[in-house]
């Protein structure tokens, strides 16, 4: 097939390599200049990318670069032909998403939203889990693309259904981890070794796939980002703002939004979203180095 991929960020780039791997002809942008993908072709525009493309695949920050991508004056949308698809495996709003939809289906384009889990090692490793919203013909054609890059893909349903449980998924993320950093801030204070802690969790019924991803990277107070803090706080005022849509409060989240708020103040913004335990630990006067 011919691929469109658009954003080589930290999940981007693998994701466009694994569909080069897989045989595809694809040809790529970013926003700004990188190294280009060995087998892709790399544009100067979204619009010259998607010339001829059967798919637009796109992998951006938010909500508003996905617009920028596909709806400015050189997006993809410009160029790409009748019956194309284009797939955004960002998270996003889904109620952006059921507009952006709109409005290339009056171009003649599908729409497909497939936020994807599995963070940068499972991008890299083609074990990402899409969660998909569309409508069957596209999501079926796309499967080969889906099975290049991941390991499952779940159709949850119509178009936006995919950026809704992607927002819910990231809700119970973000409360895991918030649950996590607090245990394990109470317990140093104890005197317990994190080591035993991290081992009786993932013993016991409390054990999380969430912290057998992050419990290394804390164990070694590494922070380099997998998940930057700044897309998962980016994904909290998704949820916030989608909850007030719907008439949801949403209480433990928004204490958790006030850990994002000061610890975007703390200038970790391009840590890993991990990093929001050292705000805890200073709180409880715990030296932040490696254990
Ligand atoms: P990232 O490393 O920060 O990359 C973001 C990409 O978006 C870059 O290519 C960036 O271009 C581009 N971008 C940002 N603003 C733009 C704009 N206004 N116009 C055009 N391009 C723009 O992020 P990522 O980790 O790859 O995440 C991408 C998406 O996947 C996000 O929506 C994120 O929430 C979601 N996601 C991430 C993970 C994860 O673990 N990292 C997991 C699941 C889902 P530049 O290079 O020019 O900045």
């Amino acid at each position: 097939m011919r691929i469109a991929f658009l954003g080589l960020g930290i999940m981007g780039r693998p994701m466009a390599s694994r569909l080069v791997a897989a045989g595809h002809e694809v040809s790529v942008w970013n926003r700004t200049a990188r190294q280009h993908i060995d087998g892709a072709v790399t544009a100067v525009s979204p619009a010259e990318a998607a010339k001829e493309a059967d798919v637009a695949w796109v992998c951006v920050a938010d909500t508003a670069a996905v617009e920028r991508v596909i709806f400015a004056d050189d997006g993809a949308l410009q160029s790409l032909r009748e019956g194309a698809i284009v797939v955004d495996s960002s998270t996003i709003s889904p109620t952006a998403t059921l507009k952006f939809s709109q409005r290339a289906n009056q171009r003649g384009v599908h729409w497909v939203d497939a936020p994807v889990t599995g963070s940068k090692l499972g991008a890299e490793n083609g074990q990402l889990i899409f969660m998909v919203g569309g409508a069957n013909e596209p999501v079926e054609y796309l499967d080969p693309l889906f099975k290049a890059m991941g390991k499952q893909v779940i159709h949850i349903g119509g178009t936006g259904k995919g950026q809704s449980v992607k927002l819910c998924m990231n809700l119970m993320l973000a409360l895991i981890y918030e649950g996590f950093a607090e245990a394990y801030t109470l317990a140093q204070k104890m005197g317990v070794d994190p080591h035993k802690l991290i081992e009786l969790i993932q013993a016991s019924m409390v054990r999380s796939g969430a912290i057998d991803y992050k419990a290394p990277f804390v164990l070694r107070r590494d922070y380099s980002p997998n998940f930057p803090l700044r897309l998962m706080h980016k994904d909290i005022h998704l949820m916030l703002d989608t909850a007030k849509e719907h008439r949801v409060k949403l209480p433990a989240l928004e204490t958790v939004d006030e850990i994002y708020e000061l610890s975007s103040e703390e200038g970790w913004d391009d840590l890993d979203y991990a990093a929001t335990l050292g705000l805890l630990e200073k709180w409880a006067g715990i030296s932040n180095k490696a254990k």
